[in-house]
């Protein structure tokens, strides 16, 4: 327990408001996106800029207090909350810094890919950020961050061009390629390990107007779509970065009555070029079947961004399960939509990403920490329901879904769609990387202070700092 008095002394030290249990605004603060995540700091500190960062790693270091670090609160594991300790919230540093000339964004911690492609849009710029537009720039690019420009720039972190952090000591750091060369390539997929990023410098990217949107099909012909969808993708433009989305239709989407709040397997994504050239790749997938609803349209790369936000919305339960996959198999599709015709929650959205055969895949294997470029498809199961009641239908449908889908799993997996914090995961995650990582972390956090993330174990016999 933190003693009031000692809450107060923290206080007085920061420019950001300071919450404890019973105070008014901290069971609100301590809400975050999945709300399977249920718990009690017993300090959230609301950093208001970089000075109460480095105030708040100084006061838990000094009062043995266990700190996590929250971002905008999408992880699904819900590593920005901690039971009983100091939560680090930095969700209202919401700066953005555009250079349309340099076209480049300095960026702070608490911003969100939507709030960040609303104003770089007014540059007719983007930023190669998630599929949502409501995470969080922090923890999405330091572990990754696979979006809509994916195959054209590659992910988030590949764009990322310098940061400034504050350690485990609380000492103000940057980190480039030309700068603690070595902190740098671990932050770019290591996450939270290695200290707390307050600003992101990012390289953008010309965007405007782009085409984007959906086609649908009902799930009885999903088989057919999905099957021309790969073999679409074996000729697609880099350009374009498409998903395949299992959803079923909320009431209110404007879509034929055959679709509403039936199951549906959809085809989207965004083409990141000149519209004429865009109508044109995209006519044969607009052509096939035909789709029972087709809503590729024109839309600033902004309303891209967010155009699947509605399929996630906050504060629902959610339980996660991902992996790259050997390829996107016959016997896949089949599992796939076998299980999610049994999906006991209308919520749930299973997503296969082709992010490969473009700039993901030309970035040299060791170039970042990012664990693993050479798979072209990634699935990601995010279960999702209403009631608390329903927790262990949808948990064990997961569970059971995983099982049946293995033989078709790469040795892979992306440490953001990591549902659960095992050690086995995040290894997996890392590959070949981890000695490497678990050397940095010994560097830069030796007493694992940064823990309540995808946490890499500090290990300096493993130092291989340079290979
Ligand atoms: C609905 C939904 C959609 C998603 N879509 C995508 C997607 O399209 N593409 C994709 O790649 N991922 C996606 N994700 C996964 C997402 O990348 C991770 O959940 C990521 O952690 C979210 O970032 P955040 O800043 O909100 O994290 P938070 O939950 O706030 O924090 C999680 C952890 O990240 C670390 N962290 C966050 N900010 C900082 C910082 N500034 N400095 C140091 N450490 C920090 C900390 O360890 C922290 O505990 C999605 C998640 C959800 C729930």
């Amino acid at each position: 327990m933190i003693s009031p008095s000692v809450i107060e002394n923290l206080r007085a030290s920061l420019r950001g408001q300071v919450l404890s249990p019973g105070e008014q605004g901290y069971e609100e603060a301590r809400k975050i996106h999945n709300a399977m995540i249920d718990r009690h700091p017993a300090v959230i500190a609301r950093c208001a800029d970089v000075a109460d960062v480095i105030a708040c790693v100084k006061f838990a270091r000094e009062h043995k207090v266990a700190a996590s670090v929250l971002g905008t609160g999408h992880n699904v594991a819900g590593f920005g909350l901690c039971d009983d300790g100091m939560v680090i919230d930095l969700r209202a540093m919401k700066g953005i810094h555009a250079n349309p000339k340099a076209r480049t964004a300095r960026v702070e911690p608490g911003v969100t890919w939507g709030e960040l492609n609303h104003d770089l849009q007014a540059f007719g710029l983007a930023a190669t950020g998630g599929f949502v537009g409501t995470t969080g720039v922090g923890g999405l690019t330091l572990g990754g961050g696979l979006g809509w420009m994916v195959r054209k720039y590659g992910c988030a972190l590949d764009n990322l061009i310098s940061v400034d952090l504050v350690t485990a000591d609380g000492e103000f750091l940057s980190a480039s390629a030309n700068e603690n060369a070595e902190l740098f390539w671990g932050l770019r997929g290591g996450g939270g390990n290695f200290g707390i990023v307050t600003s992101f410098e990012f390289q953008v990217h010309p965007a405007g107007t782009v085409m984007a949107g959906l086609v649908l099909h009902p799930l009885s012909k999903g088989r057919d779509a999905l099957h021309f969808w790969r073999e679409y993708e074996k000729t697609a433009a880099e350009e374009m970065s498409n998903s395949m989305v299992l959803f079923t239709a909320p009431g209110e989407l404007p879509l034929p009555d055959a679709l509403r709040r039936e199951p549906i397997v959809s085809i989207g994504g965004v083409y990141v070029g000149p519209v004429m050239e865009a109508e044109k790749a995209l006519k044969p997938l607009r052509e096939f079947g035909p789709p029972a609803a087709d809503i590729y349209q024109r839309m600033p790369y902004s309303a891209a961004q967010s155009m699947a936000d509605f399929l996630w919305p906050k504060g629902f339960y959610s339980y996660w399960k991902s992996s790259f996959l050997k390829s996107f198999s016959d016997g896949a599709i089949d599992t796939i939509l076998d299980f999610y015709a049994k999906t006991p929650s209308p919520r749930t959205v299973i997503v296969v990403e082709h992010d490969g055969d473009g700039a993901f895949d030309r970035v040299p294997a060791g170039a970042t920490a990012f664990g693993h470029r050479n798979w072209q498809y990634n699935l990601v199961v995010t279960t999702v329901w209403e009631n608390a009641a329903d927790t262990e239908a949808n948990i064990q449908w997961t569970r059971e879904f995983w099982e049946a889908m293995k033989p078709f799993f790469a040795d892979a997996v992306y440490v953001n769609y990591l549902g659960e914090a095992t050690d086995e995961g995040i290894r997996t995650a890392y590959g070949n990387k981890y000695d490497r990582l678990a050397a940095l972390k010994a560097k830069y956090d030796p007493t694992n202070f940064f823990c309540h993330n995808q946490n890499i174990k500090p290990n300096p016999a493993t130092n291989s700092i340079g290979a």
